[in-house]
């Protein structure tokens, strides 16, 4: 019997918040890959893609689903980690990215044919405060490494950019 998509359980998954980026759940984040219920055992299990290798977020994102589903009543979940395809930055929702620039993150853009690889330093980033397009790298590493410090010229203001991968 093959396994099928399971409501509850991806609900309780999907409102997992991203350790590192508080602000979006790893739904939102496209980290979150796929959630199914065996019907015969009544397991789950959810298939997720890290961000990057270097995120040593991914553990306590692993930790946080087991506790989500024990909450919803899947005790016995198991969370299954795929590496390909590579997850990428074109594979966070539309909702996420907004919430990315309301907390003042610049949202990352289209990781474009160069998926999987750093995009070069000189792609433009807007300031997530004023929208200018005059801003400069201040850091490769913000307040954690999957982003990097960013200083707007127009207005001043320091902000956080995701590294688009
Ligand atoms: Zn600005």
């Amino acid at each position: 019997m093959s396994a099928v998509r399971s409501s509850d359980a991806r609900r309780a998954a999907a409102a997992v918040l991203d350790p590192e980026l508080r602000v979006l759940t790893i739904d939102d984040l496209g980290v979150l890959r796929d959630v199914t219920e065996d019907p015969a055992t009544g397991r789950v299990t959810v298939t997720i893609t890290p961000t990057y290798t270097g995120c040593p977020a991914m553990d306590v994102i692993r930790a946080d689903i087991r506790a989500a589903l024990t909450a919803a009543g899947h005790a016995d979940a198991e969370v299954v980690t795929v590496y390909a395809p590579a997850w990428s930055t074109d594979w966070i929702s539309e909702a996420g990215r907004a919430k990315l620039a309301a907390a003042g993150i610049a949202p990352p853009g289209p990781a474009g044919p160069a998926a999987g690889r750093p995009v070069p330093l000189t792609l433009t980033v807007r300031c997530p405060h004023c929208g200018a397009a005059d801003t400069e790298q201040v850091s490769r590493f913000g307040s954690t490494a999957c982003k990097s410090l960013w200083r707007c010229r127009a207005c001043r203001e320091p902000f956080d950019h995701l590294r688009a991968f």
